[in-house]
């Protein structure tokens, strides 16, 4: 074990930390947030989105009578929906089962949709100042390379092996393992990052295994990703005679779930089958784009067809495109206002 490792990582992150994050020693809700926020999202793309979601729904009881169209109309650009639906989901609980109250213990927290060991541990240690372990991707890098750890990080072998470590690192005290938290974030965000990792300014540089034999940069193993292949999706842009746009809400579960579109599949005739009433053939190209999902890309192709309303049978929300208030896509909106 690396000597007095949280004591030298707390006098760096004094120096060098980040302290002025928004929400920073906001309490339980706004850790919560952020850090649902912050998966598979960086920094600087979710600090305006937390701010806004935080102005609009302050309180866990503010969330949950929300409907689930606004939560997600906020979450709109962020991605991976489901964190949202999940979010909305568990502020319900917690008003129901929890009188309004974020359970301050590990096991009712990782009960909650949404909420897994590390986000617990840190929901734990950022917003109450107790006792908590993390282990999001900035802990799993930095530890991989201090300690060597080979293999698919993601894998039993390595988990347990990781979760141990970051348990013996982390301080018994709950405000020390706060500070510790945010220390151990900070560190993989800003010295022990991804690429070029600046080991000279870090800390642990005499301690690291990987930096003393040279082999940072193999370190995490690339994992194995099972990539499906690209695909083509067809984006039916329906427009009535008052140039209003027909935008349908998607299945829950799945892709950009509950967010609103016009209608998408993977080919005009696809659409044209349950668009029985006009001819979709008619529809006119106006563009496309390449979106890339987390393990496969699509292209987007666009046609719009100009219907009467009384020729659509389909249940949906007519409205100009620049005045729809509900979630939409980001790639969906960029094809729309292309
Ligand atoms: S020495 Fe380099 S690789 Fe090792 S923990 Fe520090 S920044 Fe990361």
């Amino acid at each position: 074990m690396i000597e007095n490792f949280s004591q030298r990582l707390a006098v760096w992150q004094k120096q060098y930390g980040r302290h002025e994050l928004p929400w920073q020693r906001q309490g339980g809700y706004a850790t919560w947030v952020a850090e649902i926020m912050l998966q598979q999202t960086q920094v600087q793309v979710v600090v305006p989105y937390f701010q806004k979601f935080i102005k609009e729904f302050p309180t866990i009881s503010d969330l949950a009578s929300a409907s689930l169209d606004s939560v997600l109309a906020h979450w709109a650009g962020l991605g991976y929906y489901s964190r949202a639906r999940n979010l909305h989901k568990a502020a319900k609980i917690i008003v129901s089962d929890h009188h309004s109250e974020i359970p301050k213990d590990l096991d009712l927290l990782i009960q909650l949709p949404g909420i897994g060991r590390s986000t617990a541990g840190a929901i734990l240690s950022l917003g109450f100042g107790l006792r908590g372990v993390i282990q999001d991707g900035n802990v799993r890098r930095v530890l991989s390379r201090l300690f060597c750890i080979h293999g698919d990080l993601s894998k039993a072998t390595a988990q347990k092996t990781l979760w141990k470590l970051a348990d013996q690192l982390t301080p018994k005290s709950g405000l020390d393992a706060c500070v510790h938290t945010q220390a151990m974030m900070d560190l993989g965000s800003i010295v022990c990052r991804r690429s070029k990792p600046t080991c000279q300014f870090c800390p642990f540089a005499v301690d690291c295994q990987a930096h003393k034999r040279g082999e940072v940069s193999r370190f995490p193993e690339p994992k194995r990703v099972k990539q499906r292949p690209d695909e083509t999706w067809v984006v039916l842009q329906l427009e009535n005679e008052r140039d209003e746009t027909l935008f349908l809400r998607r299945p829950l579960e799945g892709i950009w779930g509950g967010l609103y579109a016009p209608h998408i599949d993977s080919s005009l005739s696809k659409i044209s089958e349950i668009l029985k009433s006009v001819d979709v053939l008619d529809a006119e190209y106006q563009g496309e784009l390449t979106h890339a999902f987390s393990h496969f890309r699509v292209r987007l192709e666009h046609y719009k067809l100009k219907v009467h309303s009384q020729d659509i049978a389909e249940i949906g929300m007519w409205f100009p495109i620049d005045s729809f208030q509900n979630g939409v896509p980001a790639p969906i909106n960029k094809l729309l206002n292309g």
